[in-house]
């Protein structure tokens, strides 16, 4: 196969947000673009929008929880039970973007989602806006329940390692810090070894 025309057909079909509204980070179709930029070289600027602040930037890296082909560990006829864990009906999303700026002064904004399919439920968002790469790594760690040490979940460690890919503050952070990242890149054969 001709790698060449593999990459101009794949940057052919690259979807663009193609809307003149800013993209709400916590829509489906932010979590769609997001996912799909992740397979480029490069990252598309656009119109941003997170809690009611709009800015122009890229994403640099994505990272999700949501597994919808996996079995609900509940009953799928009735909504997961509150505290319950089950990654196709409640899941975390993690964006780390960069924010364009004139003077190419760095910002980032960590902005970390947690969703649910549950009708009602409130779709959570935090954002953390930084103008150091160590800022970004620092938003990543989640405190325990009951006083557990802080850990670095799958969706962050994922964002992050994607960020380091297309931007180099994060990438010399990364190389630095290699150790206190987990690498949740899959391995091997798809069924993990
Ligand atoms: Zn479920």
């Amino acid at each position: 196969m001709d790698v060449y025309n593999d990459d101009e057909a794949l940057e052919a079909n690259r979807p663009t947000v193609g809307d003149t509204e800013p993209l709400d980070l916590l829509s489906d179709e932010f979590a769609r673009f997001a996912k799909e930029e992740m397979e480029y070289e490069d990252r598309e600027e656009d119109d941003f929008n997170v809690k009611g602040q709009s800015f122009t930037g890229v994403v640099l890296g994505f990272g999700s929880s949501f597994d919808p082909d996996r079995a609900h560990s509940h009953n799928p006829f009735v909504p997961v039970a509150q505290g319950e864990r089950c990654n196709a009906c409640r899941w975390a999303d993690v964006a780390i973007m960069r924010v364009a700026s004139d003077d190419n002064v760095p910002l980032y904004v960590v902005v970390t989602m947690g969703k649910s399919k549950n009708p009602g439920e409130d779709q959570r968002v935090s954002a953390t806006w930084t103008p150091d790469p160590m800022g970004v790594l620092h938003a990543l760690p989640v405190s325990g329940r009951n006083g557990a040490p802080a850990k670095i979940p799958q969706p962050n460690a994922t964002a992050f390692r994607h960020a380091a890919t297309v931007d180099k503050g994060i990438a010399r952070v990364l190389e630095d810090h290699e150790e206190a990242i987990p690498d949740y890149a899959p391995r091997g054969n798809a069924l993990g070894f």
